[in-house]
């Protein structure tokens, strides 16, 4: 349900079906031209495709005009109670103008900034947050604070409309999560315009990106909004940009870059997983190909789940496996394992995506890998278990606790029994009472 009408911010196109544009903010004082210019900068390279900038002084406005031409990206200015700021940056070229119709002094005024915005043809966005709705839906908003949020929003659109201005996107903003998917939901439903989302004060970069990927995550798989904005507490704007991608490419709406996977280790981890997977992804930022790059904590799975990586490595206590495409590439000594992943993904892309295979290397990694597997065939792991309930549940069966598949030790432990789910008592559970090795 993406918006029906689109607008257009510098060249990017937002809402009527376009990719969902990723925003963020500076937080330099914007007059601060080396400062601003240099986060601006910043966040492009991470991917933003549009860059929002306060302007609450004359010197902003001023410094506008500078910004507009040196950013690689449209520029769009943030303004709040005072018109004449709105109008000074529409003259110094900004992109869009981001304003709250309801706090910047009256009905004439905002007609002012729409006919300077119209000449111009400049974009705007309305909107409001929940902290600042109208008095008048103040009551309501005690009420049902949803349905004022809403209220609100489609008054600006109201007036925006009585003055012959549509060329804008609209915000509706909570610190609540399940009022902004609320509000959002109802809101896409009344009008067409594209809509802008985010969660206000999400807080610190963990729990912000949380509260953002659940809320703006719920509304994009909804196919509600067009461009988002993750707020973090934090002056690197750049992360706000991180994580909106990530979010945008594990709904698969957008590809941007790696897509790194790794398995949630367990007592069967033989290597300082902690430390390599941060490592790859670390080092993964650095390119722009959409490969995607699996990291197994052991090899008891063989290369399993992760078989549609395009890379991956797989570890154990002195050595590990590099693989692509579900094949094993060569046996590595385990303090070469990243090194080589990295060798291997760069010759690969400057071969244009083959890989080259040195059959006898292949074949000693896949002995390895088999020789692994084999020593482990008992082991009942994360990745047994599911494909487990996979195959009970293609074939009309559930697996059940004790009784009929052997773990390890011989000892029964699991049975398939139908009509009864999975229930693994912790006593039952082959880590039970192991401690996490990582010698
Ligand atoms: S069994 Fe699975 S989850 Fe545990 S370390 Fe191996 S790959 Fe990771």
């Amino acid at each position: 349900m993406a918006s029906k009408r689109q607008i257009f911010v510098g060249g990017v196109p937002i809402g009527g079906g376009a990719p969902v544009a990723v925003q963020t903010m500076t937080k330099t004082e914007t007059a601060n031209l080396g400062a601003t210019m240099e986060q601006i900068r910043t966040v492009a390279d991470a991917g933003a495709d549009l860059v929002r900038v306060a302007v609450p002084r004359e010197k902003d406005a001023d410094a506008l005009r500078t910004i507009v031409s040196e950013s690689p990206i449209p520029v769009i200015a943030d303004i709040h109670f005072n018109h004449t700021l709105a109008l000074k940056a529409i003259d110094a070229g900004a992109h869009c103008i981001r304003l709250n119709p309801g706090n910047i002094g009256g009905r004439d005024k905002v007609a002012e900034v729409a006919v300077k915005a119209t000449e111009a043809g400049v974009p705007m966005r309305i909107g409001v947050n929940s902290g600042s709705l109208p008095k008048h839906l103040h009551e309501l908003e005690r009420r049902a604070p949803v349905e004022a949020l809403v209220a609100a929003a489609v008054e600006f659109v109201d007036l925006m409309e009585g003055l012959d201005f549509t060329d804008f996107k609209v915000s509706i903003k909570s610190t609540n999560v399940p009022n902004t998917i609320a509000a959002n939901r109802l809101l896409a439903e009344k009008i067409p315009y594209p809509i802008h989302l985010g969660i206000t004060e999400a807080g610190t970069k963990w729990s912000g990106a949380l509260k953002s990927s659940v809320g703006l995550g719920t509304l994009l798989a909804d196919g509600v909004g067009d461009t988002i904005r993750i707020s973090l507490s934090t002056f690197h704007a750049e992360e706000e940009v991180k994580v909106a991608w990530e979010i945008l490419k594990a709904l698969q709406l957008r590809e941007r870059g790696p897509v790194l996977i790794a398995c949630p280790t367990c007592g069967r981890l033989q290597f300082d997983m902690d430390t390599v997977v941060a490592e790859i992804e670390q080092r993964l930022e650095a390119y722009t190909e959409p490969i995607e790059v699996a990291v197994l904590g052991c090899a008891v799975n063989g290369i399993g789940e992760a078989s549609h990586a395009d890379f991956g490595i797989t570890g154990a206590k002195d050595e590990g496996l590099i693989f692509a495409h579900g094949k094993p590439l060569r046996k590595i000594p385990q303090a070469e394992l990243v090194d080589t992943l990295f060798e291997e993904i760069d010759k690969s892309l400057g071969r244009g995506g083959r890989i080259q295979v040195d059959d006898s290397k292949a074949a000693e990694g896949a002995a390895w890998l088999q020789r692994i597997e084999e020593e482990n065939a008992g082991d009942l792991t994360p990745e047994k278990l599911a494909a487990m309930e996979k195959a009970a549940a293609e074939s009309g069966e559930d697996i059940t606790a004790p009784g009929s598949a052997e773990s390890g030790d011989g000892e029964p432990y699991l049975k398939p029994v139908k009509g009864r789910k999975v229930e693994l008592g912790e006593e039952a559970s082959p880590t039970a009472g192991r401690r996490f090795t990582r010698a």
